[in-house]
């Protein structure tokens, strides 16, 4: 379904899809978008970011955490603020849209507001978060957690692959180390982000927006099955404890659960078989196990019930398994207001409103820590991120738009 935009809607699209087109000139890489945290790129985007925040008025800053900040003040100076914003980091050889769109499109917002010299009862603050894709250091989210006051204060040790620390950095980007740990902000009454899906469902559905109801909990599993090695001529079939095909059975086990709940993925990304020979029966095999749900109690009860497949099909093929967990997260749900805040936005533009999960994790969860957070998801092409495939149409782009701004109209702060 595709609802119609005015020319001024699509104007605005293309500005805005020019401008992230323009961004992507600031990589640390020739020929390629990356753009790490406190890089020379990330610096110089951050003050093409604030040179355009200057041409709509709005005097931006780069914060003691290595936030771009801006803010466009409401009818009243000082009033709560409805945070809009995504991150600017990337991953290496990136696309153009992801973080990029939110940061940019809230930039758009103001500039929509600024043209028509129009204040709301809000103020509305920008956000070009750094710390998003975590590729740099041994860290992620620090510019989000730094707003919610969540600042971890181990990361400034953190270093990166050339020894430099993550201090060293944020001094030489013009953020301010100390004081990052004290950047708790007051008077945000509500944090949006708007962000390409990175999966392939309004694609699929026909639907160019989409309004995020949780942020997925993962837990990752790594599994060992010990199995008996023997010879691959000389051992029968009914005499072998092979661990390889206990994983391998394992395996679709696995999948057959995670496909009989709507919303829940597990995925066998890794596998490996010693002692990885053509003629020896495997004798151990290692996999890992990354389960994701967007609520806690679903992804629980699908790893009880994973646990006693495994075992069930270890005992019956005479091996044995062993599980460790190497990675919990929660799942986080987006605060109720504002997904039906954003379910009448995406309404009002024309176009129905599909409710459904993220995979991917975001600022937003670091956020709702601090205010009312959620998200707003555009349509990408074939659902591919992190990755310079990654493509959003023009049209997609405006509505997106389109629908922010009338999120922030319409937003009242509680
Ligand atoms: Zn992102």
């Amino acid at each position: 379904m595709n609802a119609p935009l005015a020319d001024a809607d699509l104007a605005a699209g293309r500005l805005l899809m020019a401008k992230l087109e323009a961004f992507a000139a600031f990589t640390d890489e020739p020929r390629r978008l990356t753009r790490l945290f406190l890089s020379q790129a990330h610096r110089r985007a951050a003050l093409a970011f604030i040179a355009w925040c200057g041409e709509a008025g709005l005097q931006a800053k780069i914060d003691a955490a290595g936030n771009v900040v801006a803010r466009y003040e409401g009818k009243r100076a000082g009033a709560p603020a409805l945070m809009l914003g995504s991150h600017i980091d990337t991953v290496r050889d990136a696309g153009l849209y992801d973080g990029n769109y939110g940061a940019l499109a809230a930039l758009a917002v103001v500039e929509a507001l600024s043209a028509r010299a129009e204040r709301l009862d809000h103020a509305i603050e920008i956000v070009a978060f750094g710390d998003e894709e975590g590729v740099r250091f041994r860290t992620t989210l620090t510019g989000s957690l730094a707003l919610a006051g969540n600042y971890p204060e181990d990361a400034l040790d953190q270093r990166d692959a050339s020894g430099v620390s993550m201090r060293e950095a944020l001094i030489e980007f013009g953020g301010d180390p100390e004081h990052a740990l004290l950047l708790r902000r007051k008077g945000v009454a509500a944090f949006v982000e708007a962000h390409i899906e990175q999966g392939p469902r309004l694609e699929a559905e026909g639907l160019p927006l989409g309004v995020v109801t949780a942020i997925n909990g993962a837990t990752r599993l790594e599994v060992g099955v010990d199995g008996v090695a023997g010879h691959a001529g000389a051992t029968p079939m009914s005499l072998r404890r092979d661990a390889l095909t206990a994983a391998a059975e394992m395996t679709l086990a696995i999948e057959e659960r995670a496909r009989r709940e709507p919303d829940l993925v597990a995925t066998v990304g890794r596998l490996e078989a010693w002692p990885g020979a053509t003629n020896v029966i495997p004798g151990h095999v290692q996999f890992s196990i990354d389960i994701r749900a967007p609520a806690d109690a679903n992804r629980a009860r699908a790893i009880a019930d994973i646990e006693a497949r495994i075992s069930a099909i270890a005992t019956a093929r005479r091996v044995s398994a062993s599980l460790v967990k190497t990675h919990e997260a929660n799942a986080f749900a987006c605060d109720p207001g504002i997904i039906a805040g954003l379910a009448k936005a995406v309404e009002a533009v024309g176009v129905s409103s599909r409710l459904l999960p993220s995979g991917a994790g975001h600022d937003t969860m670091a956020m709702g820590k601090l205010c009312p957070a959620g998200m707003l998801f555009v349509r990408c092409k074939g659902g591919v991120s992190h990755n310079p495939l990654e493509s959003i149409t023009v049209e997609d782009c405006a509505i997106g738009l389109k629908a922010l701004i009338r999120f922030a109209r319409d937003f009242r702060a509680s």
